[in-house]
């Protein structure tokens, strides 16, 4: 695959500070290892795009994105490789930094910032500069499921033979020595 990769820091010098301004740009991605949950996860090393657009705001720039990805994952019932392409989205506020009486940046100081979730954290440029891969990453991480079926039916395995039981269609005779052997002793 021939990904022109852009990576995820985005430098802000198309965007001009002054409240209302927008850029929008998109983001070919090189997809890292670890992208993912215990069962599904964004295939390493494949195209993620991201199409971002970033406003100016007040305190900073705010960022609404739409990514696409390819996901492979696990059915949680019979083991079955899967895979889709998916798309998450999310809005994502980064704040200029402060600065201190003498103009350097102070970073990790109270924010007044706070977005419902009294969890969230307050992001801040850096080097006039956004970076976009925890952001990215918490938004794919939310939405992959956390048990992928390969069907909402999905039988999973069966325990005699570890092979895929599909409905209605597994009605095999037990070959087990041991159960014949109990069978001959029951008919005596
Ligand atoms: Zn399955
Ligand atoms: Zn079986």
């Amino acid at each position: 695959m021939n990904v022109e990769e852009s990576g995820f820091i985005v430098p802000l010098t198309h965007l001009q500070r002054r409240p209302g301004n927008m850029w929008e740009t998109e983001l070919a991605l090189r997809a890292p290892a670890d992208m993912g949950v215990a069962l599904a996860q964004v295939e390493p090393d494949s195209e993620l795009v991201a199409e971002v657009r970033l406003e100016s705001v007040l305190d900073g720039v705010l960022a609404t994105a739409s990514v696409h990805y390819q996901v492979i994952a696990e059915c949680a019932r019979c083991l079955e490789a899967l895979e889709w392409g998916d798309s998450s989205e999310f809005v994502e506020l980064f704040l200029y930094p402060e600065t201190d009486s003498r103009g350097r940046e102070i970073q990790g100081g109270d924010h007044e910032w706070v977005e419902g979730d009294s969890e969230s954290v307050a992001r801040f440029i850096e080097n006039d500069s956004l970076d976009f891969e925890e952001v990215i990453r918490d938004a794919i991480v939310l939405d992959l499921p956390l048990k992928p079926l390969c069907d909402p039916d999905c039988q999973g395995l069966c325990a005699t033979c570890g092979e895929k039981r599909d409905v209605g269609a597994h009605d095999h005779v037990v070959q087990d020595p041991r159960w014949a052997a109990l069978e001959s002793l029951r008919e005596e």
